[in-house]
């Protein structure tokens, strides 16, 4: 690793590639003998479209997304993505089910509201989102436009482990925190979104994988900017797309095809859950995993200490021996470990050491 890299635990962005960061900068100033950088090229030339195509095959392959759907390459974050998915594919007359998971499930819902009729299908908000709800807790509307769910919750350190079954009613599903991290199967959702900032690449991009029956069924008394036919019309190229972001991202799954794809990257994932949830329970009870053990995530895990001020202790000894951006969200409390797809399974291996030496000291 470079000099001066630190394990970088932070939720978002997020910790990237080594090897696609040496990479980007090796092409930095002259990408593929064109005498440029990326950042420089125009959209519309040939170079340019080779690379958006490129990163749009090498998603379709690693997820295995069936021929009858479209990948967009969006703006505004996956926070757009909220207000977008109502105001496409929610008309008058209808209403969408959302399912309450966490924190980012309860926004996509709040923006939904403020668009048309919406209804809370299952939450788990009375025990702080500890777990994701279980299937006969789910109310699931048989005529509901959509229903959305979030895969991952970034914050709470919860994943769901197999989706509800919703019949004929599209499932959208936030997959910003976990997608690609292991395998799933595409034609069960309807549509997947995602910010490339935890797992895909830098910010700026936010990936839509959208049925084309549900591009087609979008309203069409709204601004062309925010229909998902006008992005998928023109291949994400309707206005000037985040280049430099989706050119990263394509790098990104370059590097996640060399390690073998989701398979692999599944099973280094586990490895390393097991590792670190295995310390967390390993330790006499000095730490507390908050999730719900069989809902707990691979991607963010939290946990607390017997106290606040040993929180505080272990945060900022953690930054001293080389660990950043361990602090849990502020409605969680303790510790958030965010260890999406690029983080190296020696890192983890280097945390669960510490964590075992600290917890001896201050146990
Ligand atoms: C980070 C995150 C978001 C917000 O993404 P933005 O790109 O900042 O809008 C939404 N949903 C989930 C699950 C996230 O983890």
């Amino acid at each position: 690793m470079a000099d001066k890299r630190i394990w970088n635990f932070n939720p978002g962005p997020a910790t990237m590639p080594v090897a696609v960061l040496e990479k980007a900068k090796n092409e930095m100033l002259d990408y593929a003998g064109t005498g440029m950088s990326v950042m420089e090229l125009s959209h519309r030339s040939k170079a340019y479209e080779a690379i958006q195509n490129s990163a749009r095959a090498l998603l379709a392959e690693l997820l295995g997304i069936p021929a009858n759907y479209k990948v967009l390459f969006l703006q505004g974050g996956a926070s757009f993505q909220f207000a977008m998915i109502p105001m496409n594919l929610l008309p008058a007359g209808k209403s969408a089910d959302y399912i309450l998971s966490g924190y980012w499930a309860q926004k996509a819902y709040k923006e939904a509201k403020t668009l048309g009729t919406v209804r809370v299908a299952g939450t788990t908000e009375s025990v702080n989102f500890n777990r994701i709800p279980d299937a006969n807790e789910l109310q699931l509307d048989a005529n509901a436009a959509y229903a959305h769910l979030t895969s991952n919750n970034t914050i709470f350190g919860t994943q769901w482990k197999s989706f509800p079954k919703t019949g004929s009613v599209p499932l959208i599903g936030d997959m910003s925190s976990d997608i690609l991290s292991r395998k799933f199967d595409v034609s069960q959702f309807g549509m997947i979104y995602a910010g490339a900032q935890k797992n895909l690449g830098p910010a700026g991009v936010v990936v839509v994988i959208m049925r084309e029956d549900l591009i087609a069924a979008g309203r069409a008394d709204i601004p062309a900017i925010m229909k998902y036919s006008t992005h998928a019309e023109n291949d994400s190229l309707y206005n000037t797309p985040p280049s430099y972001t989706i050119y990263l991202v394509k790098l990104v799954l370059e590097w996640v095809k060399g390690l073998g794809g989701l398979a692999a990257v599944e099973k280094r994932n586990e490895e390393k859950g097991k590792l670190l949830y295995g310390t967390i329970d390993g330790q006499g009870g000095f730490y507390k995993g908050t999730a719900d053990a069989k809902s707990r995530s691979l991607m963010n895990v939290t946990f607390r200490l017997p106290s606040e001020e040993l929180e505080t202790k272990f945060i900022s000894e953690a930054q001293a021996a080389g660990f950043a951006g361990l602090k849990g969200h502020r409605s969680v409390g303790g510790i958030r470990v965010s260890m999406y797809n690029a983080f190296e399974p020696e890192g983890i291996k280097a945390l669960t050491d510490f964590m075992k030496e600290f917890a001896k000291k201050n146990g």
